[in-house]
């Protein structure tokens, strides 16, 4: 394709060779009657069945299609990740290739964007997926993380959501984080707003994910709060602890110095371990939040270049 794309729909696949040939017809046929100059990157995250022979054959006759590969599975965000250093459109749409995401709604996302918003997210109202193992974590999930960051959103695990590449480019994805992209747009001053969106059950193919993903999720949350929070200043978050043992030290050496100056024989080593513990601690924090900062600075200078280079385009 010669001119540059407005939008951009990203699909990360891996081992969806029963899905691929419903989603090549599903797109043939949206693109068809898409108004906007659009690409469409798969980017096959390692597979290990005939998606990539797929997508070589799909993309000879279709101008829109751009095909990537990882050269391992390396998980959904890192696939995403990938496709976004490819993606050439001012407008980068998420979706997932098993088709339970339905392109459309993207005009309706692309729309709100229109509206003013830097970011819609898709909320699967009715779900389709199983209660148990499904939509009960991701509800206690999508709670917890709103609360936890502070950005309500009711659907964070929805792949589909639109965004406006400005906000999302910079970002830099890795573990499971694409879960969590509002909670990283909204730090950055992103409008996040969101629209009910289409949810199909899974016809071809099995999910990818089981029941842990729920410990994954929890652990990338901690990580994302320390972002959000303090990622532009580390010693905001260290430097309450510094403060805290610097004043129980102090204490607790003031209150040693008084037994002492009154005499009393009977001398505890309790007051004046507790003041030198409290010292090792204040110091502790202390180096902690310096390094974080180092590395805070260091890490903005690398992170694009750690994406970078990790797909390989195909076309
Ligand atoms: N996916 C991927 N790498 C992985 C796991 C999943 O690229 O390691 C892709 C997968 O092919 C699909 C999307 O991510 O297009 C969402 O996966 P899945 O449908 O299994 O997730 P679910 O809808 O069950 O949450
Ligand atoms: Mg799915």
């Amino acid at each position: 394709m010669n001119c540059v794309p407005e939008v951009s729909i990203v699909i990360p696949i891996y081992n969806e060779e029963e899905c691929l040939p419903h989603l090549m017809a599903t797109l043939d046929a949206f693109i068809t009657r898409f108004e906007r100059i659009c690409e469409v990157i798969t980017v096959d995250d390692g597979s290990k069945d005939s998606s990539m022979p797929l997508l070589r054959a799909a993309v000879k006759t279709r101008p829109w299609l751009v095909v990537a590969k990882l050269r391992a599975n390396r998980g959904q965000t890192a696939a995403m990740a990938a496709g976004l250093e490819l993606a050439r459109g001012s407008i980068v749409i998420f979706m997932d290739a098993d088709l339970q995401n339905d392109p459309a709604d993207i005009p309706r996302l692309i729309a709100k964007l229109d509206e003013g918003y830097d970011l819609v997210s898709g909320w699967r109202r009715r779900r389709q997926d199983r209660a148990f193992s499904r939509k009960f974590p991701s509800w206690i999930a999508n709670r917890l993380i709103g609360r936890f960051i502070g950005v309500r959103v009711h659907d964070y695990g929805c792949t589909l959501k639109a965004y406006r590449a400005s906000i999302l480019k910079p970002l830099h994805l890795y573990s499971d984080m694409h879960r969590f992209l509002p909670a990283l747009c909204s730090s950055t001053g992103a409008r996040i707003t969101e629209i009910e969106v289409k949810h199909h059950p899974r016809r071809h193919g099995n999910s990818k994910y089981g029941l842990n993903r729920v410990l994954k999720v929890m652990g990338d949350l901690l990580v994302i709060k320390l972002i959000v929070a303090f990622a532009d200043r580390p010693m905001h978050y260290f430097g309450p602890f510094v403060i805290l043992f610097l004043l129980f030290g102090g204490a607790t050496a003031g209150m040693h110095f008084i037994n002492a100056s009154h005499g009393w024989r009977e001398q505890s080593i309790v007051l004046p371990a507790l003041s030198v513990l409290s010292l090792i601690c204040c110091l502790y924090f202390l180096f902690m939040g310096l390094l974080a900062d180092l590395i805070v600075r260091a890490g903005r200078r690398d992170a694009r270049a750690l994406t970078r280079g990790a797909a390989e385009n195909l076309r």
